[in-house]
């Protein structure tokens, strides 16, 4: 391999993010290729028998098989973690696959978890389908109160887990609050930073133990492949998940690796333009009159916490169609630019109606307890002029009686 000072996590440290995001975790092979090569290959060859016992037995660095390690997942790993001054990270075939092994990966019989009401449908189902048929309890609490936090700890409390924002309320939780008192009682804190990613967010500085991610939204940006990542201590990424990854199977596809990581070379630039977009479209539909739910806005009852723990609120809001459900389709119907599509992080705007969609499975109860009102919109704000996104949502509005 050819050297580049971007494999010594010594010297991306010390980068700043936007270079980071270009080059951490750079691997060069002998013809020195400056885009990253992609590894298309389950298997590796060995020049003996005794250097792949070595590997076999730790004694030797090197690729086994690419369900341990594949050198484009590992230039992604590298990257990833070079970002979130993480010291170390995996990564998995979609968000899910994040979520589901960073919590069975440390969760045993008899531990109990708490997390935050306001929660993607498909985390919320793993605490109830999943971890539950195991013997691991949990209580669901609103993220945004500190103090149900503190009386939902029980003795057995191993893990906090909770997103700020979160899809699609956009409450946010207090990360130096609740991070602090989870460290104060041995509990791990697992934060899902998929609205916001490391550019406008880094869960860490504030005592996150462990950030995970749904690669597939704004670190690819583009909508095109699915893909998780976690990141954690070296400890706790050698000790908890490496062994529980490599041996389930979760592992991200070398290719997918490598369109999220030509994904992560923008992402410096594409996060806040999108955030400025959303900003401007998000105070366009306040200014009509609108009830929008934005962590920028004066209007969030959040918006200070929002400005200390964030660089800018992502490009994801929620707004409301003041008659309802049968409003709230017709502005999606009359959208003649923005997408109707549930994905979020892309380029391109998209806008859904999260209680028939995204949140439908929560059932009318659920949705009622998580605040997810049948008129409530929630829009992914992408890279198009903002000009012409509010002309969209403007001509949308008129002809659905707003
Ligand atoms: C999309 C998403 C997930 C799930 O990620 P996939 O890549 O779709 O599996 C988890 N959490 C949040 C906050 C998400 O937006």
């Amino acid at each position: 391999m050819k050297k580049t000072t971007g494999s010594d996590p010594a010297v991306t440290a010390r980068w700043r993010p936007a270079t980071q995001a270009v080059r951490a975790g750079t691997l060069r092979s002998q013809h020195g290729e400056t885009s990253e090569a992609l590894y298309l290959t389950s298997g590796y060859s060995y020049d003996s028998a005794e250097e792949v016992a070595a590997r076999f037995a730790g004694e030797a660095e090197g690729m086994q098989y690419s369900r341990f390690r594949n050198p484009t997942v590992d230039m992604l790993q590298n990257r990833i973690a070079a970002m979130e001054g993480a010291e170390a990270c995996l990564v998995q075939a979609s968000g899910m696959a994040a979520m589901t092994s960073a919590l069975l990966c440390m969760l045993s019989a008899g531990d109990h978890v708490v997390a935050g009401r306001a929660a993607f449908g498909s985390c919320r189902w793993i605490l109830d389908n999943v971890l539950n048929r195991f013997g691991i309890t949990h209580t669901v609490v609103d993220g945004t109160d500190n103090a149900a936090w503190e009386a939902a700890v029980q003795p057995n409390t191993k893990v906090f887990f909770f997103e700020t924002p979160a899809n699609p309320t956009m409450d946010l939780v207090d990360l130096e609050f609740v991070c602090g008192l989870a460290k104060s009682k041995g509990i791990t804190t697992i934060v899902d930073n998929a609205f916001a990613t490391s550019v406008l967010q880094k869960p860490m500085q504030f005592g996150a133990d462990v950030v995970a991610y749904s690669a597939t939204k704004l670190m690819d940006g583009q909508g095109r492949v699915m893909a998780g990542a976690v990141c954690g201590s070296k400890q706790w990424i050698d000790e908890k998940l490496s062994p529980f990854q490599r041996n389930t199977g979760p592992v991200c596809a070398p290719f997918n690796a490598w369109v999220v990581m030509k994904g992560l070379e923008t992402l410096p630039l594409r996060a806040p333009a999108q955030s400025a977009n959303a900003l401007q479209v998000a105070q366009f539909l306040e200014d009509r009159g609108l009830r929008v739910l934005h962590p920028w806005l004066e209007s969030h009852p959040q918006h200070r916490l929002a400005h200390k723990q964030m660089v800018a609120a992502g490009p994801i809001f929620a707004f409301f169609a003041p008659k309802g459900r049968e409003q709230a389709m017709a502005i999606c119907n009359a959208l003649e630019l923005i997408d109707i599509s549930n994905n979020i992080g892309d380029s391109k705007s998209l806008m859904c109606h999260p209680a028939t969609t995204t949140h439908h499975n929560m059932g009318p109860e659920g949705r009622a307890e998580a605040g997810i009102e049948d008129g409530m919109l929630r829009i992914n704000v992408g890279l198009e002029d903002p000009l012409d996104l509010i002309e969209d949502l403007g001509q949308a509005l008129d002809r659905a009686g707003v």
